[in-house]
């Protein structure tokens, strides 16, 4: 037995058009006009009751909470992370998030980008049923003080992250959502780009007429400068400024620029690559959110990233995971100018992934040491540190499935617990989305009255 889920999906015209000039072959999904109705098939919520035993909570995604499961059917892989989306009251309309998400992980297959295995709905929620990464995110490795980063591993990581964006970027997707804790850490080493509730098609400007996204995209530490400045139109060259951040965090070992507001974001960018001036960003002073801020000038990036230059080491005394190359690719990916930003693409050509140190092999890319502690005493959770102290709380709270109401409940403390140790995307996007929802539900009825 199948449910169905009938739920509106924005398609543009222009990125059905831009799609069929990828070498992919088109989908039928792919051929249908501005907008449709598009049918999820999910299969019998009972089936998968006795299929995947939930364990505990792994962390909360910008739409919904993912949990460890079993997999009583699979025993080469015998785990897996659901994510678990409210897909809402019918009268409130259908979450966009999961709908979109399931749209585009199905025609995604790469090996940087993590694997949809199954979806089902139980209730009022859909459960997306993802490959499980043991390892942890790329967030964890950074604060996990006992893992040393050189220069090899960082280009290792940098080259997977770049890998999977350009080949986003290849399909006319735009991810809108890099960051650390989005690139997942597979148990051979391997990043695995995760979370695709944020993500869009896109066409070339042309063929996009005009049309406008919404800016509240990207955490904000990760959200290039055209995006805090207003910009409605922009491309794939917002996911290659986060990669940039990613890059720059991997190295210093902390965030590079970790704003409190959009202002305090821009404040910080400002101050360490200078203020933008028309002659670098040509129409920037034009954006609908350019303020004046006082002038700042660029600083040296080799001596903040502590390459060798007059002796000095990198970030608490150890030698610096940069070098010269590293930092000739970090201005590139951070250029204020989206035109002259380098893309993901590009950026894989770079001199950087040339030059000695070749990037480890994935394989040889060090371990979460807690991690493998913890997996062997009790089959492979993802282990937890002092920072990691909130999702501790909050996976034990989850182990007893509860119905779905207490586990809602649950959910929001979790939320509430998790929120506070790494930001997730705005609410700004939350309200955006509702607002969106609101609006192809009203486009529906208009439909469905012709
Ligand atoms: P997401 O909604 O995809 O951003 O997921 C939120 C968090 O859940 C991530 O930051 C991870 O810590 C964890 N997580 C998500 N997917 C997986 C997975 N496939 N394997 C292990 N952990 C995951």
């Amino acid at each position: 037995m199948h449910e169905m889920h009938a739920c509106m999906l924005e398609m543009n015209p222009s990125s059905v058009t831009a799609r069929r000039t990828s070498r992919r072959r088109a989908t039928p999904l792919a051929r249908v006009p501005s907008h449709v109705v598009v049918v999820v098939m999910t299969s019998s919520s009972s089936a998968k009751k006795t299929r995947y035993n939930k364990l505990e909570t792994l962390g909360e995604g910008t739409f919904g909470v993912v949990y460890k499961a079993s997999d009583a059917l699979n025993p080469t892989n015998p785990f897996v992370a659901i994510k678990k989306i409210r897909l809402g009251k019918a009268k409130e309309g259908i979450n966009f998030t999961a709908i979109r998400e399931i749209k585009l992980l199905r025609e995604l297959h790469h090996p940087h980008v993590v694997p949809l295995v199954d979806v089902f709905s139980k209730k009022r929620n859909l459960h997306l049923v993802f490959e499980f990464a043991s390892g942890g995110d790329l967030e964890m490795i950074i604060k996990d003080s006992s893992i040393d980063l050189t220069i090899a591993d960082v280009k290792s990581y940098l080259k997977m992250s770049l890998e999977a964006i350009a080949f986003c970027h290849q399909n006319w997707i735009l991810h809108r959502d890099v960051k650390p804790n989005n690139l997942l850490v597979h148990s051979s080493g391997a990043l695995k780009l995760a979370d695709f509730g944020l993500a869009r098609a896109f066409g070339s400007p042309e063929r996009e007429n005009g049309r406008e996204y919404t800016r509240a995209v990207f955490a904000r530490w990760y959200r290039a400068p055209e995006l805090l400045l207003g910009a409605k139109r922009y491309g794939p060259k917002v996911d290659s400024w986060a990669v940039g951040m990613v890059f720059a965090e991997l190295m210093l070992r902390k965030p590079f620029c970790p704003g409190s507001s959009d202002i305090d974001q821009l404040t910080k960018i400002y101050h360490v690559l200078g203020t933008p001036t028309e002659e670098e960003w040509e129409g920037c002073a034009a954006l609908p959110d350019w303020m004046n801020f006082p002038r700042e000038t660029k600083m040296d990036l080799k001596k903040i990233f502590g390459v060798e230059v007059g002796g000095k080491s990198g970030p608490g005394g150890k030698p610096s995971s940069a070098n010269v190359e590293a930092i000739d690719l970090l201005e590139k990916l951070l250029k204020y100018d989206p035109g002259k930003r380098i893309s993901c693409q590009e950026a894989l050509k770079h001199a950087y992934f040339n030059t000695a140190p070749a990037p480890t092999e994935i394989e040889k890319l060090p371990k979460r040491k807690v991690n493998i502690e913890k997996n062997k005493n009790d089959g492979g959770n993802i282990a937890a540190d002092g920072e990691d102290e909130a999702k501790r709380a909050a996976n034990k709270r989850a182990r007893t499935d509860g119905d779905d109401d207490e586990e809602e409940e649950e959910e929001e403390v979790t939320k509430k617990r998790l929120r506070g140790t790494h930001p997730t995307a705005t609410d700004e996007a939350k309200e955006g989305l509702k607002a969106k929802t609101k609006r192809m539900r009203s486009m529906f009825e208009d439909e469905a009255a012709k």
